[in-house]
């Protein structure tokens, strides 16, 4: 014999929604202010103070209802699945052949179940209860036969190790433990003989009207949802709003130069460095604008790496705000001679480019889009009513 896990449905969506009511009943309990709140917030009446924490309180209430509808499919899918899984694992369970230690027969195996780690509930296996009958012999073990001990009862009283035994009164059973130590004896009627307080029609009442209050129907959770994800996308369009307006304050700032401007800054730039004789030629236009450019390194000491850089460093610093900028593989270097290439932008839809990506390089980055979920904002949690 053994306990059947997986039960249907509805058993699960019950369990679930009588869940959420109990959860959202203990937000709603009044609660008196405590000190800390009394002193947290100086200058302000018990009574502001109160009216700021119901607000508070309602608008977790109106999430928690909300987040309870979105969650309830998946959790209930997954309450099934662990059931199954369960009854699937005693399935396969196979009963250790054991004999009594009395007699020898073959024990019989009276009940199996699954038993959990306290602390991993994650962790199961499947524990079996055998016996013989003949002899009252009994104990519990694993699958491999290895003995589980039995955790022994202990006084209420003086905590010492207890004598149980079970007694009859009337049709009901009790488990009663006995301390030879202090005398205490402890009478527990069997949770099967327990009678089942049925809830009041006053109860019952309540509770429906709570569960509608509490569990969303599929209309009200939609609506719900549809704030949720309005709610996420105006967070994104915020972030990208203000990527935005940096965007557009740059862009306005990028200065358009022509060649001859572009090479009387270098020259000067370069020349503050120690690099000489500038040379720029163009390669034969196409759609791109492309310069190649040339200098000479007048230190002798500068190694290849160090002159590399600062080179390259001078000229992004003063295309920085330019309409031009060095093409990405750097400056090339032989013995003191560096060269490399220079894009030009020229028309809005190019500068539109340079603009974004040197944003990118400084980890921002602009989407320019017409959004419509701004909208959503004005959905107002009224609509379900709490
Ligand atoms: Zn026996
Ligand atoms: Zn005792």
């Amino acid at each position: 014999m053994s306990y059947q896990h997986l039960k249907d449905r509805s058993y699960y969506e019950e369990m679930y929604d009588r869940h959420t009511v109990e959860r959202c009943r203990w937000h709603e309990d009044p609660r008196p202010l405590s000190d800390e709140e009394k002193d947290a917030r100086e200058g302000l009446t018990s009574g502001q103070i109160q009216w700021a924490r119901d607000l508070a309180s309602d608008w977790l209430l109106f999430q928690l209802v909300g987040d309870r509808w979105l969650q309830r499919d998946k959790s209930i899918d997954e309450s099934m699945e662990r059931d199954r899984q369960r009854d699937a694992m005693l399935a396969r369970a196979q009963k250790p052949l054991m004999r009594c230690p009395k007699c020898s027969r073959v024990m019989e195996c009276v009940y199996t179940h699954i038993n959990f780690d306290i602390d991993n509930s994650k962790r199961e296996w499947v524990e079996f209860f055998i016996a013989c009958k003949t002899c009252k012999e009994s104990k519990t073990v694993h699958e491999n036969g290895q003995e589980i001990p039995d955790r022994p009862s202990l006084c209420i009283k003086c905590n010492k190790t207890v004598e149980s035994s079970t007694k009859k009164k009337g049709s009901k059973e009790y488990f009663v433990d006995t301390c030879k130590h202090c005398g205490h004896v402890e009478e527990t009627m069997s949770v099967l003989d327990r009678e089942k307080k049925d809830p009041t029609p006053e109860e019952i009442e309540k509770f429906e009207y709570d569960k509608k209050r509490f569990c969303l129907s599929s209309a009200q959770g939609e609506r719900y949802k549809l704030w949720v994800d309005g709610m996420k996308r105006m967070g994104e369009e915020k972030k990208e709003q203000e990527a935005n307006t940096e965007y557009y304050d740059k862009l306005a700032d990028v200065k358009k130069i022509n060649i001859a401007g572009l090479e009387k800054l270098l020259k000067a730039a370069i020349k503050k460095t120690d690099y000489v004789d500038l040379h720029i030629s163009m390669q034969p236009p196409d759609r791109r604008i492309i310069l190649n450019f040339s200098v000479r390194d007048t230190q002798e000491k500068r190694q290849e790496y160090d002159s590399r850089k600062t080179l390259e460093k001078i000229i992004e610093k003063v295309l920085e705000d330019k309409n031009w900028s060095l093409m990405s593989e750097g400056v090339s270097y032989r013995l003191g001679f560096l060269s490399g290439r220079i894009r030009g932008y020229e028309s809005e839809q190019d500068l539109q480019e340079l603009t974004k990506s040197r944003m990118k390089k400084n980890g921002k980055h602009v989407k320019v889009t017409n959004s419509k979920s701004r909208k959503y904002a004005s959905m107002l949690r009224d609509d379900i009513v709490l």
